[in-house]
């Protein structure tokens, strides 16, 4: 098997940024499993046209993807596409958990959370609180429930569980281990997510 381009951990309850070049494959594990993984993406050299779960619900006229689907920018241009997917349920729908989530719904101060991790590496580009991306939120279970209201709930994702995206534009990306562990979300425990690079995608890896 080919060593991959770039592996890393994001910490439970943490965030990382990194890069990622057109032809790449981006694996995200969920290590554990039922770990919600928030991710953004903005294009590298253009850090104003985002990764945009709204555009992409519009561009795939659902709330949710599949594989085979591409995810799509504020511009309305493919930046990922969804090469294998090993979970199936993943969230598009909800933002980030952020300080106010905590301070308002749950009365808790200072609380780690998603858009503080995400921000924290997309920081040192120069990117703004007020420039972060609404995430695709990877392994989280949101469903439409028959009275068509949101829920979310615990992920369905197991130990080693993944989702490979062929990458279509060079992206500066950001992953959170989403740190909520007061309601229903990752199990209520926070544990590890895993990010890998590949230059092949991983059916070839497998095949290899
Ligand atoms: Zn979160």
């Amino acid at each position: 098997m080919s060593e991959p381009i770039l592996a890393l951990t994001v910490k439970a309850g943490h965030g990382r940024a990194f890069q990622v070049k057109a032809g790449q494959f981006l694996t995200i594990t969920d290590v554990e499993g039922q770990q919600a993984a928030d991710f953004v993406a903005v294009v590298q050299d253009d850090m104003s046209e985002k990764l945009s779960p709204v555009h992409t619900r519009r561009q795939l006229r659902s709330l949710f993807f599949d594989v085979g689907d591409s995810l799509y920018s504020s511009l309305g241009r493919p930046l990922l596409r969804v090469v294998e997917d090993t979970v199936g349920i993943h969230d598009a729908n909800v933002p980030a958990c952020d300080d106010t989530r905590f301070a308002v719904d749950f009365n808790v101060t200072g609380h780690r959370n998603c858009l503080d991790n995400m921000h924290s590496g997309l920081a040192l580009y120069g990117l703004s609180p007020f420039d972060m991306p609404e995430p695709f939120n990877l392994f989280q279970n949101g469903p439409v429930t028959p009275d068509r209201r949101m829920q979310v709930t615990d992920p369905t994702s197991n130990a080693g569980d993944r989702i490979t995206f062929e990458v279509l534009e060079d992206l500066l990306c950001a992953v959170s281990s989403c740190p909520q562990d007061i309601i229903p979300g990752n199990g209520l425990r926070v544990t590890d997510i895993a990010i890998s690079v590949h230059a092949s995608p991983p059916s070839a890896l497998s095949a290899a």
